[in-house]
Order: C-alpha cells, then structure tokens, then sequence
C-alpha cells in the first residue's frame, strides 16, 4: 500500500529453507535510498524468531527506520522496545488474550511528533479556526474520536495477565511443548516441518505428503483439534515452499503434551483416512 501510494520500491529479504532470513543478502539490499525496514518479530507461518536487533542496528546504520510487527511475538516474547531501539512496534491484543479490534503501536518520540494525524475527530485538537488548526499533543494526536475504551482496559488487564503468568515460565515451558510436539509429530510416516529454524517459537507448520492440509485441518476439526490450515497471510512463503499451505499447531502456556498426544493421534487418523 506504502508503495502504491509513494511509488517506494518493495525489496524483500530473501529466507533459507529452514525459514530463516538470508542477513548476508540483507545487508547487501540496504543502502542509503532504504527509507523503512519492515519484518515480523517472529513469523506466524513458520515460527521462526527473526534477529531483529541485528536488523534493527544495520537499517539504523543506513538511516533506515525500522517497523516490526510484533503480533505473533507478543504471547511469547516480552519486547523491550527501548533496548532493541526500535523505531516502531506493533502488535495486536487479541494474540494476547485480550479483546479483538485493539492493538497497539509503539513509535519512537521524535517520530510520533514528525509525523501528521491520519485520522480527524474528536480530542485531536489543540486550537481550531478557520485559517488554522494545530493539534493536540502525543498520543491524542493519533487517538481520534471516542476510543475503544472498553477494548483499552481489556488490553491493559491482559497485558497484566500475561506478566502475572511472566514470560521467562512462558518461554520455558512453550521450547518444551515444542520440543514435545516436533519430536513425536517428526515419528509419522510422510509428515514434513516447514520452519526448521533452531531459533523458533511453539508453532509448527506441517504436511503430509500428498494430502491437502484443508482436509487434514477439517477431520482434526471434527475430532475437537483446532489448528490452522491455509497461506497464514503468507502467500509468498508458500510459493517458495511450492505447497497450497500448512497446517498450523500453535501451542501456548495453557496447552499441555495430553493435548499434543492428542493431536498426534487425531494426525495420524487423518493420514489414514486420506491416504
Ligand atoms: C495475527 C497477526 C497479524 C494480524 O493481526 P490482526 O489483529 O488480525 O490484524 C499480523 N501479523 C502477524 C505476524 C500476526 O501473527
């Protein structure tokens, strides 16, 4: 949309098999034309954890800013947005346990005062006349009309939850449901991981071979198993893969490995039932 609308030119980092961002290429791509760098925290298909910081401390070696979206870190990872310096940070509070239709962006200051409102309505103004309206400070100047309120206070008590349940026990126990879950999916016959990264969170993309992950995501469904089947928003990365999709299991600090047994079996009944 950004390029449509200023005729910037996209470059895309390339990734490894393992779906992992190719840095040499990377730091080939950038250059002092490079306005904004944009990547996921870590990527909703594949799981992997991108190195963010190294992306982060290069772009800013060119003048770049940086814009990650943080959506699928967010109910894994605990982003310190100070110390990895970034300029913009997003995510959504319903990967959280929150609410849906409320999110939040974290921007840098100085950015924040550099650049207009995208949207007029109430409380984003400072003084009006008819030859000049200036507007009200930060963060009022980009939160036109009546907020969500509701949505705001309920991202706030998930926000609490999550601190309450504290990331270092999420992150422990996630990296053991994963290791769980990779090991005894890995034990069927024809079942392939995409996202092979050592550096991944719990979610794991898979195949059977032969057999389209639409009709493995449907029979898990009727068997209580709820995953993901699809592009993920990712259509490119499924190109590169040459395969319609995936499916998806994610786990979370409320799963447990009964669950992935569960899953496990429900997977192999599948595979029976297709092939
Ligand atoms: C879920 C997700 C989104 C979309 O979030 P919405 O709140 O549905 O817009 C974007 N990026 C990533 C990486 C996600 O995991």
């Amino acid at each position: 949309m950004l390029c449509e609308k200023t005729g910037a030119l996209l470059k895309v980092i390339p990734m490894n098999l393992n779906g992992e961002l190719e840095m040499d290429t990377y730091s080939q791509l950038l250059s002092d034309k490079t306005k904004l760098v944009f990547v996921n925290h870590i990527s909703n298909a594949l799981g992997t954890i991108n190195p963010i910081e190294k992306i982060i401390e290069q772009a800013h070696a060119v003048g770049a800013a940086v814009l990650i979206d943080g959506a699928q870190a967010a109910p894994h990872i605990k982003p310190d947005v100070q110390a990895l310096d970034v300029d913009f940070y997003v995510t959504s509070a319903h990967k959280i346990c929150g609410p849906t239709g409320v999110g939040m962006l974290y921007g840098k200051e100085t950015w924040l005062e550099k650049l207009p409102p995208y949207q007029g309505g109430g409380e984003m103004i400072a003084t009006v006349s008819f030859e000049k309206t200036t507007y009200a400070g930060l963060p009022h100047k980009f939160e036109a009309g009546t907020p969500n309120i509701c949505g705001g206070i309920a991202f706030g008590a998930a926000i609490d939850y999550m601190n309450s349940v504290g990331f270092d026990d999420i992150a422990d126990y996630e990296n053991e449901l994963l290791a769980y879950g990779t090991e005894q999916l890995l034990k069927i016959d024809g079942l392939r991981i995409y996202g092979t990264s050592k550096n991944k969170t719990s979610v794991i993309s898979f195949n059977l071979k032969g057999i389209h992950p639409y009709d493995v995501g449907t029979l898990l469904d009727k068997m209580g198993i709820a995953v993901r089947t699809g592009h993920h928003c990712a259509q490119p990365i499924m190109d590169f893969y040459n395969i319609p999709g995936t499916v998806r299991a994610s786990f979370a600090f409320y799963n447990t490995k009964e669950e992935i047994d569960a899953l496990v079996t429900g997977v192999k009944k599948a595979k029976m039932m297709l092939s």
